[in-house]
């Protein structure tokens, strides 16, 4: 008996992943996990910027 390896989902797209772009769907969506990372270290630390990130809003009343 052999356990199928379907159980894999693609973070990105929620797809099924492939053995070959594990955990990924296919290149595509690799890509675009990539390209978060990047953004992470793109972001310089003290730069504000005025559109983008939501920031913890705190005002109610
Ligand atoms: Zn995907």
């Amino acid at each position: 008996m052999k356990a199928a390896n379907n159980n894999n989902k693609c973070p990105i797209c929620k797809g099924v992943s492939t053995e070959k772009y594990h955990p990924f769907c296919s290149n595509r969506c690799s890509e675009i996990d990539l390209g978060r990372w990047f953004k992470g270290n793109y972001i310089i630390p003290g730069e504000k910027t005025s559109q983008g990130q939501n920031e913890n809003e705190d005002s109610e009343g």
